[in-house]
């Protein structure tokens, strides 16, 4: 048995991702007329991988790591998926990781299948070149299931392009030659793509902009966001809706949040964290504590730190009016109950933050043809793809009269489906 769900008796004990990730599959599934081999087959993880490997420490010291690495679906392509450094990780976290990938892969129309990977370690921890060792054993760790055309890892949080450098310095090592489309989310230097650092976070933005379309809720200057999360992803949400003049009334991070009522300046704040490592005691706004960014005086929350943080008991305090996912996971399946019973607009994750994964796409894509576009090509095509996935989104909800996630997911599992049925089961 692979996970602790109790589907069969129809209790959905959500505590844990792969819990939440296979509930809210269930709500989907169930407005699809699809085989139920299909649908038992799809609830399952194709593969997973853990891996213990030891690490020299600077002081000479030999510690002892654990990695995961699982295939959720390999059916429409290779699998893809990011990677993640932190003391939160485990297998039931990277198996709903994995299944998230499938569906947003399909869902904007991507010829991959999702994985996801992960090392138990707090990355702050290790020193540059500690890291670095990590990062060369867990991938020669990885070698079995890895390669350009099987499996194609990424940054996510913790991670970062020298993370991903290292590994295809690894991979490179070990073949022979250079392989810059074993990962994505590299240095531009070394094969990555132009625009592929800022893609998630500007992805969220374009997403947004279609949501507050349909909301009739603009011009940006009267649209007051509030971002949870301040890394890879909140930072260029945060960035670029400050470049399209919304304004952003409130930031946070691990150490803690920021409001402004009158907007914050994005740069200054980015300059600070640059400095101190965090948004807390940023001088020209107020000090406010994650859970209190949740329930702000906002419009739009955007959240873009991790799993898991609306929730039933959040979710009625919540005053935004439209909530954009930037990170995977963040709604539990009761607080998504709450924003429809509400009238708060979710875009979920599988849609709003495809936009690394679509770019992701791309740099592989320039990689396998040693061909590389200007960053002006990457954001257009970024834009076509995350626009179409949003109206394809939108009319499936209006068609089945569904909310958007409950859309995103039955439109993404459909098409998972079909192709398991035209490739058959083997053997
Ligand atoms: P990151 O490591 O760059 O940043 C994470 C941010 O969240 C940091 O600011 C961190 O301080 C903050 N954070 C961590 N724990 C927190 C907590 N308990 N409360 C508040 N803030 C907290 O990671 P990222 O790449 O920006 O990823 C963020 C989320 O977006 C994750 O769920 C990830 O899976 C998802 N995501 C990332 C990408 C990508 O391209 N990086 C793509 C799609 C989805």
């Amino acid at each position: 048995m692979v996970v602790a769900y109790q589907a069969s008796t129809g209790q959905q004990k959500i505590d844990n991702p792969y819990q939440i990730a296979l509930a809210q599959y269930d709500r989907a599934a169930k407005h699809l007329n699809f085989e139920e081999s299909i649908k038992e087959y799809l609830k399952y993880p194709q593969r997973e991988f853990t891996v213990n490997f030891p690490v020299r420490r600077d002081n000479g010291q030999v510690e002892m790591f654990t990695g995961y690495r699982v295939h959720h679906s390999t059916v429409l392509g290779p699998s893809k998926g990011g990677l993640r450094y932190s003391l939160a990780v485990d297998l039931d976290e990277v198996r709903a990781l994995a299944m998230w990938m499938t569906w947003k892969c399909a869902l904007v129309g991507l010829p991959y299948g999702g994985a996801k990977g992960g090392v138990v370690v707090e990355p702050k921890s290790l020193t540059t070149a500690e890291l670095e060792r990590l990062t060369r054993r867990y991938a020669s760790e990885l070698l079995p299931l890895i390669s350009p055309h099987s499996d194609i890892p990424a940054p996510d949080m913790g991670t970062n392009a020298q993370v991903m450098a290292w590994i295809m310095d690894t991979y490179s090592m070990t073949v022979g030659y250079s392989v810059p489309a074993i990962v994505t989310g590299k240095p531009i230097n070394i094969g990555g793509s132009q625009g592929r650092n800022e893609a998630t976070g500007r992805g969220v933005i374009i997403i947004m902009e279609e949501a507050l379309q349909q909301l009739n809720m603009y011009p940006a200057n009267d649209v007051r966001v509030a971002i949870q999360g301040f890394g890879n992803v909140g930072s260029h949400a945060a960035a670029y809706a400050h470049s399209l003049g919304y304004k952003i009334v409130a930031a946070s991070d691990v150490t803690g949040g920021v409001y402004s009522a009158n907007g914050l300046d994005i740069d200054k704040v980015r300059a600070y964290v640059q400095e101190t490592g965090g948004v807390r005691g940023y001088p020209e706004a107020d000090y406010i504590t994650n859970e209190e960014l949740i329930t702000c005086d906002c419009d739009v929350l955007v959240p873009a730190a991790m799993e898991g943080q609306l929730t039933e008991r959040n979710a009625p305090h919540v005053r935004a009016k439209l909530i954009v996912e930037g990170a995977n996971g963040p709604t539990t399946p009761g607080a998504d109950d709450v924003f429809n019973d509400r009238g708060i607009h979710v875009v979920p994750d599988i849609l709003a933050n495809a936009g690394g994964v679509v770019v992701s796409y791309f740099e592989w894509v320039q990689d396998l043809q040693s061909f590389f576009w200007d960053v002006d090509e990457v954001y257009r095509q970024l834009e076509r793809i995350m626009r179409k996935s949003y109206y394809a989104t939108e009319n499936t909800a209006e068609a089945h009269n569904v909310d958007m996630r409950t859309a995103a997911q039955l439109t993404a599992i459909q098409r998972v489906a079909d192709a398991v049925k035209t490739r058959g089961f083997y053997p």
